[in-house]
Formats: structure tokens, C-alpha cells, sequence
């Protein structure tokens, strides 16, 4: 984009003037909504949306009460501190949990704070084997024909925005099951998210790898039956093949194999 034409969308004087001006500039661009409204007006509307009872009982779930404010810290928008001051003046002791979520945050920008760019690759060395592949097609292109999985990615894609669950489960099939690089997988899913975030992303995909935590995070069909309340598996055409669909331990030995552990 030109100098003149950044100066054009700073000096628009309205928010309708400014999408118009986009939309001049982008032609080709669809427009589709992402769902999100920019703007520190709409990020304290949001913020006093968020209900931290609700929060704590449901935000495991993907159609659970979580606060969709990512994109608001992300930006700059929004400060942590003063969405963790609302919430305790709003449910005191009650808002533990959200604000424990917030700390996540803060703890992975003060990793990145001190570490820069060693956060990039492997902080710790994995406590299983993992792979080096490059991120597949039919995984980013959502053609993997696991309905879970491809519905993740047509979130990320279509909206930017994927609710953590998701992002967890995605990230344990991607490095797990189909032995891609985190880094690779990382940069890419970072290039995608409205609220991409070199730390909560590349440190939550290594916390995923094992490389920046004590174990491998993987889950099995139960636990994600459970919090889509079965929705995506009933719409799978791989449900009776399903890769998720064992015990804990079975998982583990088809994953990790039991003499291929480091631990
Ligand atoms: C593989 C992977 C990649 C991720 N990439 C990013 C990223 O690029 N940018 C980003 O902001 N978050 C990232 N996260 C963290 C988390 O998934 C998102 O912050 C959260 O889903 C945003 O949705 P929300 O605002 O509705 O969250 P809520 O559940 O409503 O949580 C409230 C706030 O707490 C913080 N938070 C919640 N969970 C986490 C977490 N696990 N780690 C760090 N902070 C958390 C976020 O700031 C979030 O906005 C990633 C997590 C995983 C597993």
C-alpha cells in the first residue's frame, strides 16, 4: 500500500469512511465479517459482557461463556489489568479462574520479555519424540475429513478467532498425530489469528510439544465429545476411524510409543 493511501485512511474522519476507504482499496477482498468490532468503545462493551461464574463453569466448552477479548489485548486495546480489576469488582473471589487465564498471558509475555527470540525454538528438550514435517495441505486447507479438525480450521480461517479448547486440541493433532514441526504449525497459525501473539502462540504450541512443559498435552475423543457435546463427531465422516477414539494409555503408546518416551 502506498504512503498516500495509509495517509487517506489515518485522516478519514468517521469509522464509515475509514471501511470505505478499505473497501476502495481492497476490492477483492470479501468483507466477510469476522465478528469481531474494532475500537475501545466495543472492547469495554465486551469487557462488562464477561460473566466470571458463567465463565468458570462453561469455558472448557466451545459453546461455552468465555470472554472473546483476545484480540482486544492483542491490540492494545485493552489492558490485562484492567479486565482482571473488573472482574473481581464484579464476582471478588468469583473471578479466579478468568483471572487466572489472564495471568497465562502475562506469564508467556514475561518469558518472551526475557527470552526474545529463543522462544522460537525449543525452549526444553521435548520429554517425547516429535516430528519435523512440514504443516500438511489437507490440514490447512481443512480437508483432513476429521469434522473437529476441519471445522477449526475453516474458525481460524473464516474469523481469525478459534476458543482455546480448539486451539489445544488442533495444536495435539497437528504435532502429535501428524509429527509436524510446532514451529512450523506455530508460525502458521499465527499469520492466521486475529489475535496472534508471537508468546501465548509459540509458547502454548511448545507447552502442547512438551518442549515448555513436563508432559505432551493430548486429549481423546472422549474429552472432545464431551465439551462439543458431540456435535462435530455426529457430523464425521470418519467417526467409526477416529484417530481420538481410545484410552489415555492406548493413546499414549500409539503416540509416543512406550520405549520411545524420554521422560
Ligand atoms: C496452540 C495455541 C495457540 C494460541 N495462540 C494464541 C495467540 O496467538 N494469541 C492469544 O492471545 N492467545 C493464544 N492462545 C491462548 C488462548 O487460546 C487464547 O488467548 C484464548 O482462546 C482467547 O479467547 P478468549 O479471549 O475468548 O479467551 P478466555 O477463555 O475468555 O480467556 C480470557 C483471556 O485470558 C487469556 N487466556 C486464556 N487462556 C489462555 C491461554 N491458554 N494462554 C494464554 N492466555 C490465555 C487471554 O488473554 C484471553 O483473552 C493460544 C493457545 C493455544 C493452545
Amino acid at each position: 500500500m502506498s504512503e498516500s493511501s495509509i495517509r487517506e485512511i489515518t485522516l478519514a474522519k468517521t469509522r464509515a469512511e475509514r471501511h470505505q476507504q478499505v473497501r476502495d482499496l481492497f476490492p477483492t477482498l470479501d468483507g466477510t465479517d469476522c465478528g469481531f468490532e474494532g475500537g475501545r468503545a466495543a472492547a469495554l462493551r465486551a469487557l462488562a459482557r464477561v460473566d466470571p461464574a458463567a465463565y468458570n463453569r462453561t469455558r472448557n466448552h466451545l459453546n461455552g461463556k468465555v470472554s472473546r477479548l483476545s484480540p482486544y489485548f492483542r491490540h492494545g486495546v485493552l489492558t490485562l489489568a484492567e479486565a482482571a480489576h473488573a472482574a473481581i469488582k464484579r464476582s471478588g473471589s468469583g473471578a479466579y479462574k478468568f483471572v487466572f487465564e489472564l495471568a497465562w498471558r502475562d506469564f508467556w509475555r514475561r518469558v518472551w520479555a526475557r527470552d526474545g527470540d529463543a522462544i522460537e525454538a525449543d525452549m526444553e528438550r521435548a520429554k517425547v519424540r516429535i516430528g519435523d514435517a512440514p504443516l500438511p495441505k489437507d490440514v490447512a486447507n481443512a480437508q483432513t475429513e476429521l469434522a473437529c479438525m476441519d471445522s477449526f480450521v475453516r474458525d481460524l480461517r473464516e474469523t481469525g478467532y478459534v476458543h482455546n479448547h480448539a486451539r489445544m486440541w488442533f495444536a495435539s493433532y497437528v504435532v502429535h498425530h501428524r509429527k509436524v514441526s510446532w514451529k512450523a504449525a506455530a508460525d502458521w497459525y499465527y499469520g492466521e489469528l486475529l489475535d496472534g501473539d508471537r508468546a501465548s502462540n509459540h509458547l502454548s504450541w511448545q507447552w502442547v510439544a512438551s518442549t515448555f512443559s513436563s508432559k505432551p498435552y493430548f486429549f481423546n475423543r472422549e474429552n472432545l465429545e464431551r465439551y462439543t457435546d458431540g456435535a462435530l463427531c455426529a457430523q464425521c465422516t470418519k467417526r467409526n476411524a477416529c484417530p481420538f477414539d481410545a484410552s489415555y494409555p492406548a493413546l499414549e503408546k500409539k503416540l509416543f510409543g512406550a520405549e520411545a518416551s524420554l521422560r
